[in-house]
């Protein structure tokens, strides 16, 4: 899993035949909705050959039938997953988590800066809140050695199994990690449980609602696209949330969102005006590719 968005492993099944996926991930589950308990109706297939489904229901679309993932914790959670560039946020994402910090801040009493980051990859987001003045602490399905040395406690191992002995936390965060979750709603529920009263969730994922995404899946529908669904990244991402569907989830877990936004991770290397300029249309349009949701405990 990876704190900074955007970000794909170095040597993966990115990009791969169809055949040399199947071969790295023969079995797959089906899943229902967690929402509505019920199967999804098929969406698309991949240019991978994998599989995307919608709840008929609730519009939740999600990966199904998908890969196990203890076959996923091998062939795409490798140990190059996260590589040792990303222990150090760069201007891109830095801007960006002094943006989210600023929004936590404003929904936070001055004293209250302990952050819990679900899904800290290799530590970023942790030394830049460090030095910001924050306390946090991480977990991780498999905790790095740059996470290990950022001044937090890490904890290994999905969320639900994780014991915290009791700790509460004034923010849970989850930076593009709910789409990779076994079950996101469980997810939620769990972080529920950790945030302490007056404190606030913070979950960013991509935007499949977005403008952009939203393009290339008619692009893709209309076989338009040589590498069909690929903003999906359905390799790893195995949830794809709207503004909508989002919400959906985060309420079932017992929060009422409080905000949320659809930033854009703009290119350090593209500053041009007019780039500029279409990010600020798309965030005040909230039709960015990305979505940050904000919440409290209902
Ligand atoms: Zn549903």
């Amino acid at each position: 899993m990876t704190g900074a968005p955007g970000t794909v492993p170095s040597r993966s099944l990115f990009g791969r035949t169809r055949a040399e996926v199947a071969a790295a991930l023969p079995d797959r589950e089906p899943v229902v909705c967690p929402l509505c308990l019920q199967p999804p109706a098929p969406l698309a297939t991949d240019f991978q050959g994998l599989s995307l489904a919608r709840c008929r229901r609730c519009g939740l679309q999600f990966h199904s039938p998908r890969p196990v993932l203890e076959q996923l914790a091998t062939a795409v959670y490798g140990a190059d997953y996260h590589r040792p560039d990303e222990s150090i946020a760069d201007a891109r994402h830095q801007r960006h988590y002094a943006h989210q910090l600023s929004r936590l801040a404003k929904y936070l009493d001055s004293d209250r800066r302990r952050v819990l980051d679900v899904g800290c990859g290799a530590g970023a987001f942790m030394r830049f809140a460090e030095g910001a003045g924050w306390r946090v602490d991480g977990t991780d399905m498999v905790v790095t050695d740059a996470a290990r040395t950022t001044g937090g406690c890490v904890w290994e191992g999905e969320l639900p199994t994780i014991d915290f002995g009791g700790a509460r936390f004034d923010v849970v965060r989850f930076n593009h990690v709910l789409e990779h979750t076994r079950d996101p709603l469980l997810e939620l529920r769990c972080a529920n449980a950790l945030v302490a009263p007056g404190g606030i969730l913070l979950v960013g994922v991509p935007n499949v609602g977005g403008v952009s995404p939203w393009l290339k899946s008619w692009q893709s529908r209309l076989r338009l696209k040589s590498k069909r669904w690929r903003h999906y990244a359905a390799l790893h991402h195995l949830w794809f949330f709207t503004p909508a569907t989002l919400r959906l989830v985060a309420e079932a877990a017992g929060f009422d969102v409080v905000r949320w936004e659809t930033p854009v991770m703009g290119r350090s290397d593209r500053s041009a005006a007019l780039t500029g300029l279409f990010r600020a249309v798309l965030e005040t349009g909230r039709a960015g590719s990305l979505l940050d949701l904000y919440a409290r405990v209902r």
